[in-house]
């Protein structure tokens, strides 16, 4: 009863609409059985408890084995990866690509972590560079990841891991980031915290190195909101940094990188207690209250406390009478800014250093096949919604346009294997909407760089272009406001933009004497990460070792707007991406509040549409949403010619079917493909025939 009642895999449901969607996944979620397939794609609901699921016994069973054979699970996901680049499935591209997809807490590092655990095993990998491999989670999510109102341990970049294998043996790594939430650091909102890192450094660090250091009280923070450990963290904290301590020396980081970052954090938290009042003569500086903060800053960032003031210093002279407050705002604005590019940059760094240290070493002309993991954030709509959400949104748009093209192939695909007419398949195409970000010489993006190149312009000028290029555009709405609005109608739904301070993050100019001062910092790993830029390949290219070509390099990134960058790493993350196996993870969140045994019908509900998911069952139900074998049918149906022992073949379903009025179904080669309403006419059949016995 129960098998029946819950099946594994959706796809094989002869009702296949919303509701019955819901309750199928709903009745598994009560039981504890969290994973569910739709045909190839993986749904996960977050279970927000400990299930024992993921133990050494399960994995094993979960290696090399038939997908029928064993209840849907991630495992089965990472074994099919692993064995479809080994060529040992269907034969198709050896390169692999996961995507993971969900909104923030619906689960998706978590289903990574475990992807990579259970590969790892699968290729025995040697234990070092295993270790090594998975120790780059813990570092990564310390300095990435934060605590948010969705989640209590919510990344807060994206990440595209690739794991490069040698014939069935992994033979390293390299990890691509994107879009860092920079300003976190020195703003978080309500019910927020700044990323982990801080307070894992302020907790489990000793009192001796505190000192060295220069870490104070850390309520006295401003950066961390004044606020520390009184949810009783500490001890937890303390333990991660520990933990994170170790990753650092098992990934191979030496001591003085690792002290150099410490201090560099410290800089980071003294500068935002640097504060600024007016002089007698109407001009700012740092008030005296904060000397001392400036004096520790300059001291942990190992430059003149001189230099730092004059970099801290705005440069714009003030015309008598102008409002002090918007100086004022502006001189935070630039304090704020360092801190945001020095993380950036030492987040950048800790990247570009794993992929130095996981590289594979094998002589070059070795081929290596990659199974790459892709944890990004999901589409997102907020009260007020920036240049960050149009980024992510705009990568959410790209994958839901390769989700779709796929579930088109494979519907496609298995017409053709059985041999059956072919059949116009149509779907909700996102293109136009990519179009609309991407076009040359129109697109979204190259208006935006267009208008960053000019100085003078505004992001209401910016806004008013979009405005007269696109208020036709299918996808696009003008919003009549005094703030610069604008609307996209995005395939999960209509999402308004405000573009106050599109124009400077997308150019994200680092002023040049903030380089200047960080060039100059006699703390190495400062003067490093500021001389050389993090080139697109990920390697860092030092100044010592190739002055001439970081220099270069680093004009020509600095020339590179934000928005061209993402474009491009997007670009090329798609090529890799069309060009291998895909695999589809959906997380779904069951409740907002992060309990276990809860479930929202209606959560859920948005989030199975906006995942592409319902898209994926209309096409399903417009196609042929329901194909029995020649056997399951005419066990069920031989009943109609009232011979019940009609051989359970393709002749009896034929001579069943043709006894019908039925028309529409097709017949393949190995099972029949009906429309959904076939399904519910048969049954009348059925029931008239019990009526007349
Ligand atoms: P996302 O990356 O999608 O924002 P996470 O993977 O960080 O979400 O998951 C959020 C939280 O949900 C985790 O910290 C963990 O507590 C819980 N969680 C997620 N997946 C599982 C799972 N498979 N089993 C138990 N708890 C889970
Ligand atoms: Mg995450």
């Amino acid at each position: 009863m129960m098998e029946e009642n819950l099946p594994e895999d959706l796809a094989n449901l002869s009702e296949l609409d919303e509701k019955t969607l819901l309750e199928v996944l709903t009745r598994r979620f009560t039981q504890n059985l969290i994973y569910t397939y739709i045909g190839d794609i993986l749904v996960a609901i977050n279970p927000f408890k400990y299930l024992s699921i993921y133990e050494k016994a399960v994995s094993e069973r979960y290696k090399c084995h038939e997908k029928k054979s064993l209840p849907p699970h991630i495992f089965a996901v990472a074994d099919r990866a692993y064995q479809s680049m080994l060529g040992r499935l269907a034969t198709g591209p050896k390169n692999q690509c996961i995507v993971i997809s969900g909104e923030s807490g619906a689960g998706k590092t978590e289903s990574t972590k475990l992807l990579l655990r259970h590969i790892m095993e699968l290729c025995k990998a040697n234990s070092q560079l295993e270790q090594q491999i998975l120790q780059v989670n813990p570092l990564l999510e310390a300095f990435g990841n934060a605590q948010t109102v969705m989640n209590d341990n919510s990344s807060r970049f994206g990440k595209y891991i690739q794991l490069r294998f040698q014939n069935s043996s992994v033979k390293g790594a390299k990890i691509n980031e994107y879009l860092l939430e920079k300003s976190r650091v020195v703003h978080q909102d309500e019910g927020e915290q700044n990323f982990h890192i801080f307070y894992f450094m302020l907790a489990g660090i000793s009192a001796e190195d505190k000192e060295i250091y220069g870490l104070l009280d850390p309520t006295r923070y401003r950066y961390l909101n004044g606020r520390f450990g009184q949810d009783g963290m500490v001890q937890t904290w303390c333990v991660k940094y520990a933990e994170v301590s170790n990753a650092m020396d098992m990934v191979g980081f030496e001591e003085q990188e690792k002290v150099d970052m410490m201090t560099i954090l410290a800089g980071i938290l003294s500068l935002g207690n640097i504060t600024f009042e007016t002089t007698d003569s109407d001009a700012l500086k740092v008030s005296e209250a904060s000397r001392g903060w400036l004096k520790a800053t300059a001291g942990q960032f190992g430059v003149q406390e001189e230099d730092l003031l004059k970099s801290l210093t705005c440069t714009t002279s003030m015309t008598r009478g102008e409002a002090i407050q918007r100086l004022h705002n502006q001189q935070q604005g630039r304090r704020d800014s360092i801190a945001k590019v020095a993380y950036g940059r030492v987040f950048g760094w800790i990247v570009s250093k794993v992929n130095e240290l996981l590289a594979p070493k094998v002589d070059w002309d070795v081929e290596l096949n990659e199974i790459g993991i892709l944890d990004i954030f999901g589409f997102e709509n907020f009260a007020v919604n920036r240049f960050e959400q149009l980024c992510i949104n705009l990568a959410n748009e790209q994958l839901q346009y390769f989700f779709n093209h796929h579930i088109f192939l494979m519907e496609q695909k298995e017409y053709k294997e059985e041999g059956i007419t072919w059949e116009t398949i149509t779907y909700k195409d996102n293109k136009p909407i990519l179009d609309l970000f991407l076009t040359k010489p129109i697109g979204i993006l190259s208006l935006l760089d267009e208008q960053s190149a000019f100085p003078q312009a505004t992001d209401r000028d910016f806004v008013d272009k979009l405005n007269s290029k696109f208020k036709t555009a299918p996808n696009f709405e003008v919003v009549r406001n005094h703030t610069p609005l604008f609307t996209i109608v995005h395939y999960a739904g209509k999402v308004q933009y405000n573009a106050s301070g599109f124009l400077e993050k997308n150019r994200d100019t680092i002023p040049a004497n903030i380089r200047e001062l960080f060039i100059n910092s006699v703390t190495p790993l400062l003067s490093v990460l500021f001389a050389a830029t993090i080139s697109r390949t990920g390697t860092l290219m030092p100044r010592k070792a190739k002055l001439q070509a970081a220099e270069d390099n680093f004009n020509s990134t600095r020339k590179q707007s934000v928005g061209a960058q993402f474009k491009h790493s997007l670009a090329v993350l798609m090529e890799k991406m069309f060009a291998a196996g895909p695999h589809f993870v959906r997380c779904i969140k069951p409740n907002r509040s992060k309990q276990p045994d809860q479930l929202d019908s209606k959560l859920v509900m948005d989030q199975l549409r906006y995942n592409g998911l319902m898209e994926t069952i209309r096409i399903r139900r417009d196609g042929f949403s329901w194909r029995p074998t020649f056997r399951e049918f005419s066990e069920r149906y031989n009943i109609l010619l009232l011979k019940p022992d009609l051989p359970l073949d393709k002749s009896s379903c034929m001579s069943i079917l043709n006894s019908t009025e039925l028309s529409g179904w097709k017949c393949g080669s190995s099972r029949l493909f009906f429309k959904y309403w076939h399904q519910e006419e048969l049954a009348r059949l059925l029931e008239r025939l019990g009526r007349a016995a």
